[in-house]
């Protein structure tokens, strides 16, 4: 199954804040999208990092709620890892698991047009063995 894929079921829309906002910003804004990441970009929408839930846990935990007012810039994980629409779903989890994390940007020719996180490849895979499994067992009783 290719990222394409994943992409058409759960749909293209992607969190996108500006460095300069403030983390209480990526935070709201994440709760009300009901994300865990969100891919911080410059004005022309070019993928500068990303900010996710573990982020914002790791930095109130050493800096306080104070750090709630700095700019999301400064807590970004810089120049993520990305893959693309025609990636296997496999090769994108193997990496994901490799660098123990669960979110990744797609980009087609340098343009940000979705997010996958492991969840959505988890679950879409799940579905497609459900699926065979009950063709299989179609076909088996069937005969
Ligand atoms: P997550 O498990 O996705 O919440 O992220 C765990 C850590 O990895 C956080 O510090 C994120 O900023 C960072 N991270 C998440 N996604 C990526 C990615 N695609 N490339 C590089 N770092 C990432």
């Amino acid at each position: 199954m290719l990222i394409a894929d994943v992409l058409a079921k759960k749909g293209n829309k992607v969190f996108k804040i500006l460095q300069d906002k403030m983390v209480m910003d990526a935070v709201t804004g994440m709760a009300s999208f009901k994300v865990g990441a969100v891919v911080v970009v410059d004005p022309k929408d070019g993928v500068l990092g990303i900010f996710t839930e573990r982020d914002v846990t790791r930095i109130l935990a050493s800096q306080g709620a104070a750090v709630l007012q700095t700019p999301v810039g400064e807590h970004m994980t810089p120049n993520p890892i990305t893959c693309t629409s025609t990636d296997d779903d496999s090769a994108v989890l193997a990496l994901m698991s490799k660098h123990r994390f669960r979110h990744m940007p797609v980009l087609d020719h340098g343009t940000l047009i979705g997010i996958v996180s492991i969840r959505d490849v988890v679950s879409q895979r799940l579905e497609r063995v459900e699926f065979e499994a009950e063709a299989m067992r179609a076909y088996v009783t069937a005969g």
